[in-house]
Order: C-alpha cells, then structure tokens, then sequence
C-alpha cells in the first residue's frame, strides 16, 4: 500500500499503513458535524471521542481559551499557584457525587486511573493498612494505556506485549451475557449475581491484602456493556464491608452521557474516587480530574504542615489554559441543561435504536442515555473486519461511529435534535445493509 500522507506521524490505535493509503482526514468542526478534506460534511455520533458533549466549534471556550493563554499561558502548581484551578475544582465538586468534593487535576484519562490508583495505595498505608497492596479490575474494561490502566484493564491487546505489568491484580469477570440477555430492554437482570463474585476474590486473597476495586459503571471501549440491575450497589457493599476502596472510572460516563452528570448519579452509587477527562474540557484541551471523597483526602493532610502529603503531580495539573477550557464548558452544560438530555431524549433514541432490528447480522443492541451499543455477528474474515467495514460504510455516508471489534458504539453530542437522530440512524441502517 502507498501512503498519500506524510509517513512521519506514528499514528496511536491505528492501522497506520492501511490508514495512510486510503485516509479520513477531517478539517473543520461545527455543531453536530465535521467537515472532512473534500467538504464532506460528517455528522458526529461519536463526540470526536466520546469528549465533545456539547457539540464542536463552542465560541465560549474559544474565547475563554484565547483570553487565558494571552494572560497567563502556563504557571505551576507545584508549590506555586493561580486562581483557575481552586475555583474549578469548587465547581466540580457542585456537580459531582456527594462527598467526593476533593479534587485532583490531570492531563487526560490515562492519567486519572494511575493518580486514582496511586490515591487509593497510599491512603491504604496512610491509615496503617500497608499490606493492602492488590487491585481488583475486571476483564474487558478499558482504564487508558498507562502502566496501572493496562494492568487492571482487560483488553487483551492492549496488555500482551507489555510483559508481566503490575503485580498483584486480579480481575472480576465482566458483565455482558448476550445468551441470557441479547435485546433486552433496560439493565440486565444478574447484577447482584455477577457481583458476589468479588467475595470469591477476597477470600482467595484476603480483604486485607487488597487496596480498591475499579470499574467503569458501564464499560465504553469494549462496545458499551451495562451494568446489571443491582451490580454496582452490591459492588458498593461488598467493598465497604471489607475496608476496599471503590473507585469508577468514569472517563467516558462523565459529564451527562447516561442521563446525570456521572454514572454514580445515574445509578445511585456513589464511589470513593472517581476519574474524569474528555467532556471536562468538551474535549478542547487535555485535561483530566480524579474527585476524591473528603475522609480520604484527609488522611493525607495529618503529618506536619510543612510536609508535601502526596508524591505525585504533573507539570500541566490544574494547567490554566485547560482550567479556563473546562469552566467555560461547566458553564455550557449548565445554561443549556445539558446533562438532562440523555433522559429527556432517551425515549426518542431507543425507539429510533430500535429500528436496527431485524437489519441483517445484528446480534444485540444496548443502550442507556445517549449511548448505544449495536453489535454484529463476526464476519467469517475474522472478528472486527464486519465493525471496520460498517464504520467505513458510515463515514462515506456522512456519518461517524466507533467500531469496537464489532460492536459499532454511538454517544453523539448531548446538544443532538430528533431530526439528527433520525438520520444517525438511518445512514448507520445504510451501512450496515452494504456491509451484509
Ligand atoms: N478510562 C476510560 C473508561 C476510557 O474510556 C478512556 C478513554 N477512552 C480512558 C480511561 C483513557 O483516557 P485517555 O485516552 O484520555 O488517556
């Protein structure tokens, strides 16, 4: 294959050299949609990456981006300060689970799960629990590419070849059970079930030797997988009882994508740490935040006042550009109420999802808010090949989707109207009748 590009750029989570013969290459953003190299324009069912919940080309972040780099571009944090970050971290922790009102600043996902877990592995020793050193993921979950993400994450290529990773984590199975459950209405009904796993966990290990549980509340990468009715609180029982911290990774739940500000809302299950990034910022910046509850933040503050409480921080934590991207962007999703829509608009998406059904090769649809998950029998070529072709059947039809093996995931900006619903759905019935 030949490439037309450039062939400098190392393209991350890409078929670099398919993707440089024949590539997508966006140019502009506005609204709902992407402008492609050819003026193509491409409605947006993805939010870029999950991350531009209230729609591309946000003149209020713009502004407030270009005003803040001209006043004070960079400024430390270490030992230093400035105003954005104090006042943002206030404002999340408005919006966020109750109690979780400590808030710790990163530059992206990844980064929040390895600050999550580095908080929760140190407060452990911090209250005389040192020998609490092991983590519990699950299989199939996404936590970011870094060292302690791939390690308690469960995608299987994105671990085997990076060598032996974290000592000492186990991983729960995962959730989805298309058997027992495909197309079903709602959440599953095992929640509870698939939960008291994690006592099996503890008394193999013993609760004394394990620091936190993490789990995204509902698994995104691996192609939108719910949690079962009763899962998470038993998940929240289970881990108070045995002195384990729980913490959900809510990177792509985060900033109204199920219908609440973050899935712990949604669900009535409130976490001890929780990671964010993408709709922080819209997605215009790289930023990320862990929120942390108040008792756990406090245990670090007991030593002397002079003393740094916790070794970590990166050079761009609380960065001011990112900081004046994410307030402008609390403030969008506020004045436009925008975390509601995922319930106000919920109906009107599952019967539009619904008409998938009895398209050739669909073997299960999901869905909460505005997300859903359409999943494909594997094509005989081998699995992911029938989800590739789909998304590439949809961008030329002027749509964006996000293949996941085959599973095609959609989570489109939350300023979405019933008119770009129906056509979401209908070039994505297009595309997967050409690929049939
Ligand atoms: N956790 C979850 C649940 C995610 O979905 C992602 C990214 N999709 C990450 C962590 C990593 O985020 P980033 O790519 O910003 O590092």
């Amino acid at each position: 294959m030949t490439s037309v590009l450039p062939d400098q750029f190392w393209m991350p989570f890409t078929a670099n050299r398919q993707f440089k013969a024949d590539p997508r290459m966006l140019e502009s953003a506005e609204g709902m949609y992407y402008t492609d190299r050819d003026g193509h324009r491409i409605l947006d069912g993805t939010a870029g990456l999950w991350c531009c919940n209230a729609g591309h080309g946000r003149r209020e972040i713009t502004e407030a981006v270009s005003r803040q780099i001209a006043r004070l571009d960079f400024a430390p944090t270490f030992q230093m300060g400035h105003s954005l970050p104090f006042e943002l971290a206030e404002r999340l922790s408005e919006i966020g689970p109750k109690g979780l009102n400590r808030v710790f600043f990163t530059n992206s996902g990844s980064e929040s799960v390895d600050t999550a877990l580095k908080i929760a592995l140190a407060y452990q020793r911090a209250i005389g629990q040192a020998t609490r050193t092991r983590l519990i993921g699950r299989e199939l979950a996404y936590h970011g590419v870094g060292f302690g993400g791939i390690s308690v994450g469960g995608l299987v290529n994105n671990r085997r070849a990076f060598g032996p990773l974290l000592p000492g984590v186990d991983h729960l199975a995962h959730t989805l059970d298309i058997e027992r459950n495909a197309f079903s209405k709602g959440l599953p009904e095992f929640g509870a079930e698939k939960a008291e796993e994690l006592e099996r966990l503890i008394a193999l290990h013993g609760a004394e030797n394990i620091a936190a549980l993490i789990v995204e509340p509902m698994s995104g990468s691996a192609g939108v997988i719910l949690p079962p009715k009763g899962y998470l609180q038993r998940l929240r029982e289970i881990t108070t009882k045995h002195g384990i911290l729980l913490i959900f990774d809510e990177v792509i739940t985060g900033f109204g994508r199920v219908g609440e500000a973050f899935a712990a809302q949604r669900w009535g299950v409130t976490p001890d740490i929780l990671t964010c990034a993408k709709g922080l910022t819209n997605g215009s910046i790289p930023m990320g935040a862990v929120f942390v509850a108040q008792t756990i933040h406090d245990a670090f503050m007991t030593g002397p006042q002079s003393a740094i409480e916790f070794f970590h921080g990166y050079t761009y934590s609380g960065h001011p550009v990112a900081c004046a991207a994410a307030l402008a962007t609390q403030e969008i999703y506020v004045r436009e109420n925008l975390f509601q829509k995922g319930i106000e608009l919920e109906g009107y998406w599952q019967k539009a999802l619904g008409s998938l059904a009895g398209l050739p090769g669909i073997i299960d649809i999901r869905t909460v808010g505005l997300v859903a998950g359409v999943q494909l029998a594997p094509d005989a070529a081998g699995p992911g090949k029938r989800g590739y072709d789909v998304f590439r059947h949809c961008f030329e039809n002027g749509l964006l989707v996000r293949p996941s093996g085959d599973t095609i995931a959609l989570s489109p900006p939350l300023i979405i109207e019933k008119e770009h619903i129906d056509t979401l759905f209908e070039r994505l019935a297009e595309a997967i009748r050409k690929t049939a």
